[in-house]
């Protein structure tokens, strides 16, 4: 079932079923788009058509942030849990890490990539993560990834180059690459490679990662303004 929010349409899922939708996409051959929208990307989508369709051509579109919730509670279109991208695709690794499915992680700045890759070899044994590039690209080199996802093949393709350039890269390359998952997954590349802290624990029951990951990187106050918007925009379209 969808809950729009806002004009956007998410997957009313817990944890569990996300992962098993994306077990099921691995065996079926279609490039399946996975977005996690945060509300300061159901802000952007109010002025960017072009990502409004591109939420309403995704497989799966998760709540990927408190403010979500939140939301659809004053909506009364209750969305069951937070379903965070980070953790999503932490359990995706754990289940096919015994399986020949592979993934390409394409984003961040360069480095954070292989560190990334590095660190979840290590941490999920067996995992394969056959191919890796930097999030810093020009039109020439693009291409060359685009051969290299072609040649490679992987299963799953994460795409970490920020709101809205990963959902509009894997949008229009999504017909020429070989995959049967694009995630846009925002800042996970530098989660995994530790370049970026994982809100503890108590932070994320109490539903305040956003404030953690502004201590963290405060050059964010300007983009969350558009928290309160949000919560203001959703009250008036109660
Ligand atoms: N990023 C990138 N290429 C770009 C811009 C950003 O690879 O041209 C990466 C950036 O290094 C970070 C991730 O995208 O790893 C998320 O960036 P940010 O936090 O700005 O975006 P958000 O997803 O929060 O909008």
């Amino acid at each position: 079932m969808k809950i729009d929010i806002l004009g956007v349409p998410f997957d009313n899922v817990t944890p569990d079923e996300a992962l098993g939708k994306l077990l099921a996409f691995t065996n079926i051959d279609k490039n399946h788009l996975l977005i996690t929208p945060n509300p300061e990307i159901v802000m952007r989508a109010q002025a960017d058509n072009e990502l409004m369709q591109i939420l309403h051509q995704a497989d799966l579109v998760i709540p990927d942030g408190v403010g979500i919730v939140l939301a659809s509670r004053i909506l009364k279109r209750k969305v069951r849990e937070r379903v965070t991208g980070y953790d999503l695709i932490q359990s995706l690794f754990n289940v096919i890490k015994d399986t020949p499915k592979t993934v390409y992680i394409l984003g961040a700045k360069p480095g954070v990539a292989e560190k990334a890759k590095r660190n979840m070899e290590q941490r999920y044994k067996n995992l394969k993560i056959v191919g890796v590039h930097d999030g810093y690209f020009d039109e020439m080199q693009e291409e060359i990834i685009i051969k290299e996802i072609q040649d490679l093949k992987p299963d799953i393709l994460l795409v970490g180059l920020g709101c809205p350039r990963q959902e509009k890269w894997i949008s229009k390359n999504r017909s020429r690459l070989p995959v049967k998952i694009s995630a846009a997954i925002g800042g996970s590349i530098d989660i995994m490679a530790g370049t970026l802290k994982r809100a503890p624990k108590a932070f994320r029951v109490l539903g305040l990662e956003w404030f953690y990951r502004l201590l963290q990187e405060p050059q964010r106050i300007a983009r969350m303004k558009q928290l309160p918007l949000f919560i203001m925009w959703v009250l008036k379209n109660r």
